[in-house]
């Protein structure tokens, strides 16, 4: 799969500065107003109680949080944040060696946990009976086994962000950054950025080399623009293989329905990638619809590209 400055996984390079821009606690973590009150409730009744929270499985796509609300919990419960992922743990001997060292009232993450191999699962179960907390993250709830999904007695699942949000989750990371922006600015990436905050904190870094190669360093409407077009990124926040999707459904397929594996071929990727990484923004912002027969391109999808609009034919789904 090629590189995507918009891609919402993060990328090895941006480890350092994420952790700088990640919100502490609850009250800095913006957006997912009912998974917040509900977390907060649970949070405050097992502090009352001095006993363990439930625990939690996090999902959604990636660049939404999941990471970081794990931490924000585990800090909220003043409680150690241990994190590791679904596809590090290879032998049965790597999970028991992170279990053997928690200890009573630890946060344990498991990043991408429908990863994990069913055997090394089975010595999850008893270890999620103690007194642990365990958060399992996910882009792919559907893949997590039933045994293990009915082990968390709290699942929650996070949404793509309001434009408002984006603004404040940018507006935050430019004072962290130092980097001057007006409103006009934040609004601008906040628009262009998918509904995801790693994606506009990503952008809002490249933007700000550009201000301050190109411009006085202050990042205005004007200058995000620029930059953006520079980095090939269009008023939706597309790059050119959301453009290609779609041009795909519209122009090879009649505006669909076309299957999910006919719309990968053509584009020569994986189906899972096209699954968890290209279209869920594209059917959250309703330019994509799914149907019983596969996808189809709305009127949106036409106009952004200049295609004039053809229904697709009555009685097709
Ligand atoms: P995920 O685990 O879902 O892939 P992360 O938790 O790693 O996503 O989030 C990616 C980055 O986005 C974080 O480093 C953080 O800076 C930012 N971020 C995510 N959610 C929020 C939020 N609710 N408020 C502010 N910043 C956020």
């Amino acid at each position: 799969m090629t590189k995507r400055i918009i891609a919402g996984s993060i990328a090895e390079e941006e480890a350092p500065y994420e952790l700088s821009l990640r919100p502490r606690v609850l009250a800095e973590y913006i957006g997912q107003q009912s998974v917040k009150d509900n977390l907060d409730v649970a949070i405050q009744a097992s502090l009352k109680r001095g006993e363990p929270l439930d625990h939690i499985l996090l999902y959604g796509p990636p660049g939404l949080g999941k990471t970081t609300l794990a931490s924000v919990i585990a800090n909220e419960m003043s409680a150690h944040f241990r994190s590791t992922a679904g596809p590090l743990i290879q032998l049965k001997g790597d999970l028991t060696a992170i279990l053997t060292n928690l200890e009573f009232g630890d946060v344990l993450f498991i990043d991408e946990i429908h990863r994990l191999q069913p055997n090394i699962e089975e010595i999850l179960y008893p270890a999620m009976e103690d007194f642990k907390l365990d958060i399992g993250a996910t882009t792919r709830a559907g893949l997590i086994t039933a045994p293990l999904r009915s082990r968390f007695g709290m699942v929650h699942r996070l949404d793509f962000y309001s434009v408002p949000e984006l603004e404040y989750i940018i507006r935050r990371s430019a004072e962290i950054l130092t980097a001057p922006i007006t409103g006009e600015g934040c609004h601008e990436i906040a628009k262009r950025c998918r509904g995801t905050p790693r994606v506009a904190n990503r952008l809002l870094k490249r933007i700000r080399d550009f201000a301050d190669v190109k411009g006085t360093g202050e990042i205005t409407a004007p200058v995000a623009r620029d930059a953006l077009k520079l980095l090939d990124i269009d008023e939706q926040g597309f790059d050119d293989m959301d453009r290609k999707l779609l041009r795909a459904v519209i122009e090879r397929f009649g505006g669909g329905p076309v299957g999910l594996n006919t719309i990968a071929a053509v584009l020569s990727e994986e189906i899972d990638a096209v699954e968890d990484i290209y279209e869920p923004y594209l059917l959250q912002i309703g330019f994509l619809q799914r149907t019983p027969r596969g996808r189809v391109a709305t009127k949106f999808a036409y106009e952004h590209l200049g295609i004039p609009y053809r229904p697709p034919q009555a009685g097709l789904f």
